[in-house]
C-alpha cells in the first residue's frame, strides 16, 4: 500500500546492529541505542530503473539511486507511522542503524552475491533496501535460494569489471583486506576502501558491478524469466557464456539515454 516492491520479515538480531552512530553535527561517535523489546524487522526492497542503471558509472545513473532513496524515505515513514498508530513501536531506517544485507537474506528477499549485493529474483542486484524495527507480532519469512551462490562460483564478471579491483576472486573466505571488513563471517568480502576511493576519484557513483551482473535484467518478460531459471541449473555455464556473447552488461552512454527519452516524449 505504501509503495515498496519487495517485503520480507525476519527476527530482530542484535549482531547486525551498529555499535555506534555518528553525531551529524560533530561527527563524533555516539551510542546507537534502540528501544528495548524490538522483536522483528520488516525489510523492504525498492527496485531501481533498469535503463538508468545501464549507464553506470554516470551522474545520470546516480539519479536512479537518488530516486530510490526518495521513494524509500516516504514508504518507511508512512509504514512506521501506520504501525505506531496500531500501538506498537516502529523505528524506520534506511542505510543507517544496522546492516541490511544479512536481514534481507534472512527475510527471504534474495541471495548474497560476489558483488556484495543481495541478488533478488525480481530485480537481480538492482534494488535498494530499507527496514523497520518493530515489536508488532509478525510471521517470519525464510531464506530462499534460486542458484545465485552456485552461479557466482563460476562467474566473476563483477570482479573482472571493477576498475580498482576491489571485488574478490575465488570462494568465500573469512575476514577481509582491511578494517572496513566484517570479521567472523565467511563470505565474499570487498576491499571497500579501494571501492570508495574510486568513487571519490570519479566524483560520481560507481555500480559497474551491478550493471554487469547477469542477474541485472528486466524480468517482466518470459524469456528473461526462463534465462534466470536456467542460470540456477547445470546449464549455468552456458547461460553465462550467452550473457557475455549477447553483450548484456555493456555500458549505455548517458547521451543515448537522453536521446531515447526525447524520442519517447
Ligand atoms: S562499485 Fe565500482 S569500484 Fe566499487 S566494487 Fe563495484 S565496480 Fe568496484
Ligand atoms: S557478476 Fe557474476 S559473480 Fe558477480 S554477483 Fe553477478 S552473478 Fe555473481
Amino acid at each position: 500500500m505504501f509503495g515498496c516492491d519487495l517485503v520480507g520479515v525476519t527476527a530482530y538480531d542484535n549482531r547486525w546492529v551498529y555499535a555506534t552512530r555518528a553525531d551529524i553535527k560533530t561527527f563524533e561517535k555516539k551510542p546507537n541505542d534502540l528501544p528495548l523489546g524490538l522483536t522483528n524487522v520488516i525489510v523492504m526492497g525498492h527496485g531501481m530503473d533498469y535503463d538508468l542503471v545501464k549507464s553506470y558509472p554516470s551522474a545520470l545513473a546516480g539519479a536512479a539511486v537518488g530516486m530510490g532513496y526518495s521513494g524509500e524515505a516516504v514508504t518507511v515513514a508512512q509504514l512506521s507511522q501506520f504501525i505506531r498508530n496500531l500501538g506498537y513501536q516502529a523505528i524506520g531506517s534506511m542505510n543507517d542503524t544496522a546492516l541490511v544485507i544479512p536481514m534481507a537474506v534472512q527475510a527471504g528477499l534474495g541471495e548474497y552475491g560476489r558483488n556484495q549485493m543481495v541478488i533478488t529474483e525480481e530485480f537481480g542486484p538492482r534494488v535498494r533496501f530499507s527496514k523497520i524495527f518493530t515489536d508488532l507480532p509478525l510471521v517470519h519469512d525464510k531464506p530462499k535460494k534460486f542458484g545465485v551462490t552456485e552461479f557466482c562460483n563460476i562467474c566473476q564478471r563483477c570482479a573482472d569489471a571493477c576498475p580498482p579491483k576491489a571485488l574478490p576472486y575465488g570462494p568465500p573466505k573469512e575476514g577481509g583486506p582491511n578494517r572496513s571488513a566484517i570479521n567472523g563471517v565467511k563470505k565474499w568480502t570487498a576491499d571497500c576502501e579501494k571501492c570508495f576511493s574510486f568513487w571519490t576519484k570519479m566524483r560520481s557513483d560507481c555500480a559497474i558491478c551491478m550493471r554487469v551482473c547477469p542477474y541485472n535484467k528486466d524480468f517482466n518478460g518470459p524469456i528473461m524469466r526462463l534465462a534466470r531459471r536456467l542460470a540456477g541449473t547445470r546449464l549455468r555455464r552456458l547461460m553465462l557464456w550467452l550473457d557475455i556473447k549477447l553483450g548484456y552488461g555493456q555500458r549505455v552512454a548517458p547521451s543515448r539515454w537522453w536521446r531515447s527519452n526525447q524520442k519517447d516524449a
